[in-house]
């Protein structure tokens, strides 16, 4: 059954949304069709009248089917053409209560029907239209009808039925305009939603003040690459950076100064790391650089350009030009270790690069 449903449906949603309405109107327009011949049966309509009828109906609504499924609709500005298919269905439904006689006030919970359809797809000012439509078909219908068959027809009573059909309509209009306004509403907040998602997880996952990654993050991102390693048999290095003698600029120009070295510093390094590089900042003036599928040789190399770069940056403050420099340590992934082990080892590295003097990069045995 299912699958029955995704063939004639197609998988598309949006598309399965556009046929389920037209194959539902066209179930709609079959109950009417069904409703017709009930009435030639009971002695109310002429049967040739109501089979070129109901045959034009049905093949009406099988077209706008075929049109959307075969993608052709696709093509025009209203896909699902919910408005097409509405003033396709009160026409029938206008040409109904011309033939069915004593049996027409049926017509009017179908018209209703009709109208709700398009309550859920159609604009407010679309909908607006289509209740003038329906008000100018049907008292044009009912006009003729008392005019040439007053004795089916009476004229009394066909104003009656106008009257309702006009007091109805502008109700149908004010209802579609609420519906529309609801379902704005709601994409809306979805999509509200949507975004404070997006912004959550780039909380959760960024540094605030530079914007790289974070360490909680980061250690989910160097254990997802230990991974990839173990099952391609690649390696990658691991390095981390901390800025030299940085408790003195926070002592001489502030913290904020301090904190704007840091982003600086930050931004710098970030430039000359290559795309599929990840660099976190690890905690206070401390940073961790993955390199991902690289040897240690190859590493160093860029290690030693991006070290030899942030320590050329000048940080304006007043007239003052502020420089740092970056003590590194770098660690190649050896097979079997895990990635705290790894970056153990570079942080070692780090401590011999500041015992040694600083200012340079050193990589782990
Ligand atoms: P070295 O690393 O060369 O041994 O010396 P250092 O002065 O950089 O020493 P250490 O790493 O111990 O000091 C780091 C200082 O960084 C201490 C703290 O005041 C400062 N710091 C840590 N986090 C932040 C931050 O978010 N913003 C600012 N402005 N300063 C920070
Ligand atoms: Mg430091
Ligand atoms: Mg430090």
């Amino acid at each position: 059954m299912s699958r029955l449903l995704d063939a004639l449906l197609t998988t598309d949603p949006v598309q399965r949304a556009r046929l389920s309405q037209a194959g539902l109107a066209m179930l709609l327009l079959t109950a009417g069709v069904a409703a017709m011949h009930y009435y030639v049966w009971i002695g109310q309509a002429k049967a040739a009248a109501v089979n070129l009828w109901s045959a034009a109906t049905l093949a009406g609504m099988a077209i706008f089917f075929v049109l959307i499924r075969s993608g052709v609709s696709r093509r025009w500005h209203e896909p699902s053409l919910t408005v097409p298919q509405m003033v396709f269905a009160l026409t029938s439904g206008a040409i109904a209560y011309a033939l069915v006689g004593a049996g027409r006030g049926a017509v009017f919970p179908i018209v209703m029907v009709i109208l709700m359809f398009g309550m859920f797809s159609a604009s407010p000012r679309e909908m607006r239209w289509i209740s003038l439509y329906a008000v100018a078909l049907f008292g044009a219908t009912m006009l003729t009808k008392s005019l040439r068959d007053p004795a089916a027809y009476p004229p009394a009573l066909e104003l009656g039925h106008f009257l309702l059909v006009a007091t109805m309509m502008p109700a149908v209009s004010v209802l579609a305009g609420r519906l529309s306004r609801l379902r704005h509403r709601s994409r809306m907040q979805r999509a509200e939603l949507a975004q404070a998602l997006s912004r959550l997880r780039e909380h959760t996952t960024r540094d605030e003040l530079t914007g790289l990654v974070n360490r909680r993050h980061m250690q989910v991102v160097m254990e997802q690459e230990h991974q990839r390693c173990v099952r391609s048999g690649q390696t990658f290095c691991i390095a981390v950076l901390d800025i030299d003698r940085f408790k003195p600029v926070n002592e001489r120009h502030g913290y904020a100064v301090g904190d704007a070295v840091i982003r600086a510093v930050a931004q710098e390094a970030l430039r000359h790391v290559r795309a599929s590089d990840v660099l976190a900042r690890w905690g206070g003036e401390e940073f961790v650089l993955l390199m991902s599928d690289t040897r240690a040789a190859l590493a160093r190399g860029g290690l030693e350009r991006l070290h030899q770069r942030v320590g050329a940056l000048r940080i304006l403050h007043g007239d003052e030009a502020l420089g740092v420099t970056l003590s590194g340590g770098l660690a190649e992934h050896h097979a079997g270790e895990n990635v705290m082990q790894t970056l153990e080892r570079a942080q070692q590295a780090l401590i011999e690069a500041k015992t040694h003097g600083r200012d340079r990069v050193v990589a782990a045995v």
